[in-house]
């Protein structure tokens, strides 16, 4: 068994993603979406809200759900790899600046855990300028973000702003 892990914040998830995710699932037996807890920054969504987001999405997505896990994970990657009998670790690359820092993260990650590598596959050329920060910043202006997420996280995320206004 090929196990996978696909980690990042997903705050929230976008159709990027979900593409990352749907490629993924061809490429290895099974995927484990990790939704990482980042105390540097403040999130837009819970970890166990962004978990359900991505659980919700990828059902409206039409990816197959029986080879996928969604789960937080509030600790280091290289322990949880470990912990799930995973070596694998998947990352999406959109631009040299992601190249940056994933080569930096993948060799960090390779020390802490000598068997665990990182795959990177290629944003599609559809996706390439998108990231949750552009979602979250399109919406804070009100702009129509229904070509970059699914309608669950667009309703979830009019109601963030709702709930903010409404404070
Ligand atoms: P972001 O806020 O940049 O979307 P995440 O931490 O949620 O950051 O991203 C998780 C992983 O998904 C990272 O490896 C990132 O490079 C990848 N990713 C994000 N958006 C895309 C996209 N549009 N195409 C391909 N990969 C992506």
């Amino acid at each position: 068994m090929r196990i996978a892990i696909y980690p990042g914040s997903f705050d929230p998830v976008t159709r990027g993603h979900l593409d990352i995710m749907k490629r993924s699932l061809n490429l290895f037996d099974s995927l484990i979406v990790v939704v990482m807890q980042n105390n540097k920054k403040t999130p837009m969504f819970t970890a166990e809200e962004r978990v359900e987001l991505i659980k919700q999405s990828v059902v409206e997505a039409g990816i197959p759900t029986e080879h996928l896990k969604v789960v937080s994970n509030a600790g280091l990657l290289a322990d949880f790899a470990k912990e799930n009998g995973s070596s694998i670790i998947v990352k999406g690359l959109r631009a040299i600046s992601d190249f940056e820092s994933e080569f930096q993260m993948a060799a960090a990650n390779q020390k802490l855990s000598p068997q665990l590598d990182s795959v990177f596959i290629m944003t599609r050329a559809k996706y390439m300028y998108l990231s949750s920060s552009i979602v979250r910043e399109v919406s804070y202006f009100g702009g129509d973000i229904s070509s970059f997420v699914t309608s669950v996280v667009e309703t979830a995320v009019k109601e963030h702003y709702r709930r903010q206004h409404g404070e």
